[in-house]
């Protein structure tokens, strides 16, 4: 056997031994994945065999309840903080900010202000100061500095790239040399469909089922990058969506003029910012103007919402009953499905899902809390949580090996049994190798020695 071969057999032992040392050291990944405006039901509207086969093999909660007010903004900064809208600061998709003197806007550049973003710090910047590496590819926030610190990897926000290539780019980075252990992907449907359609329309069933194959995708794509049975994935949403209706139109023009204030976040959750004197004005135009919208002077919001601790919450919060719009003007536009109504409301939960090592199998769970959701990504992980309104002590029954009794680690089920065959294997290999590399060196050693022997005794011969 050449040298060329010993060197061969070594490579294959050392490649044996590294992967089983590096799955062993393998650091626990996650990927978290939002199909924006889920709700909890829609799974049961139409076929969905790629939702329920993640359900059969891993958890499925019934109930989530999100935070008010149920829009995208607040929620996926919950989803990262574990904080109430009122502590994470993002209140709303539009905001204005009397401190700063600054709106925030989703259809204009200043969500690119730090400052919006930084009265809480989202899991991504705390795994990287934890050494880590996260990729986002399209998650609310995630194109933002915040705390000076961008995703190790992320995407500008840009709809028009598809599912496809965003799922791509998510696989590049897990599987790089340098991987990320957290991903962050999100998908703009069914929302945007559900606002045009309302949910109750029979055409949010293919809607859904194209969703549904999307996540056949992301795993099927998962599955041939090897990282399926590896990765611990949460699917899951910001809100729900409830139907809207014509007939279900409060003007707000009817009650109060316009010149009065200033309409800062829109239906069905109205924020305003009554004019310089004109706050009980305002007030007392609104207050008992119609049975189906409920006004509340920002101290007065109920404690239950967790929404009035901000400068960001305007001093008059209207409140929409279920299925209701308040516009300023009938011709104003008119979505026929909406959300941002109180988080009490089941058409306003989200689904969850979640499958991976970590997670049980074909588990049903009542209830959790979406800001449950960050000490649980945070567990996942390994990263310290920072102070937050969440509770792992809700989530951790979802956990293998975290319940009394429960023999399995908390990671890969599989483990054990891959890591002692692959050590065996490669020991083997090793002493297997060790073994033939010494006899050849020996054999090899004798002739040259032998010769040696000759050549030294060579004069004593002549001699
Ligand atoms: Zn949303």
């Amino acid at each position: 056997m050449s040298l060329n071969c010993y060197s061969g057999v070594l490579a294959v032992c050392v490649m044996i031994f590294s992967s089983t040392f590096s799955f062993q050291q393998d650091q626990p990944t996650v990927l978290l994945l939002s199909f924006d405006g889920f709700r909890w039901d829609y799974i049961y509207k139409v076929p969905t065999p790629n939702f329920h086969y993640v359900m059969k093999n891993g958890v499925h909660v019934k109930q989530v309840t999100n935070v008010f007010i149920t829009k995208t903004y607040p929620n996926h900064y919950t989803m990262v903080t574990g904080l109430y809208a009122e502590s994470h600061g993002i209140v709303a998709n539009e905001m204005y900010d009397p401190v700063l003197n600054k709106t925030f806007s989703l259809n204009s550049k200043n969500i690119y202000n730090s400052k919006f973003w930084e009265e809480a710090c989202p899991i991504w910047v705390t795994n990287q100061m934890e050494g880590h590496k996260s990729g986002a590819a399209m998650w609310p926030g995630t194109d933002v500095k915040i705390h000076g610190v961008f995703p190790t990897h992320y995407m500008f926000y840009n709809e028009s790239v598809s599912f496809e290539d965003r799922v791509a780019k998510l696989i590049d980075w897990f599987t790089s040399d340098e991987p990320i252990n957290f991903g962050l992907l999100y998908w703009e449907q069914p929302d945007a469909m559900g606002h045009i359609l309302g949910p109750e329309d029979p055409r949010m069933g293919a809607i859904i089922s194209e969703v549904d194959d999307k996540l056949g995708y992301l795993v099927s794509e998962l599955k041939k990058a090897q990282l399926w049975d590896r990765l611990n994935i949460i699917i899951t949403s910001d809100h729900g969506m409830t139907q809207s209706s014509s007939e279900r139109v409060i003007e707000l023009d009817q009650y109060v003029a316009r010149e009065l204030y200033t309409m800062v976040d829109h239906s069905p959750v109205v924020a305003i910012l009554p004019k310089e004197g004109k706050l009980d004005e305002v007030y007392e135009a609104l207050v008992n103007a119609h049975p189906n919208m409920t006004v509340y002077k920002k101290e007065e919001i109920p404690n239950r919402l967790h929404y009035k601790h901000n400068s960001k919450i305007q001093p008059i919060l209207v409140m929409a009953e279920k299925g209701w719009e308040i516009l300023q003007n009938k011709s104003d536009q008119l979505l026929l499905g909406n959300h941002g109504y109180d988080n009490i409301l089941p058409e306003m939960h989200p689904l969850f899902l979640a499958h991976g090592p970590a997670f049980r199998k074909n588990i049903t769970k009542e209830a959790v809390s979406l800001t449950d959701l960050y000490p649980l990504l945070c567990h996942l992980l390994s990263v310290n949580p920072l102070p937050n309104n969440g509770s792992f002590s809700n989530v951790e029954d979802m956990l293998i090996g975290e319940l009394p009794g429960d023999a399995h680690p908390i990671c890969c089920e599989q483990a054990p049994y891959a890591y002692f065959v692959g050590v065996l294997l490669g020991s083997t290999l090793v002493v297997v190798f060790l073994l033939v590399f010494i006899k050849h060196l020996t054999y090899s050693q004798l002739p040259n020695m032998q010769v040696q022997h000759s050549e030294i005794s060579q004069p004593l011969l002549q001699g």
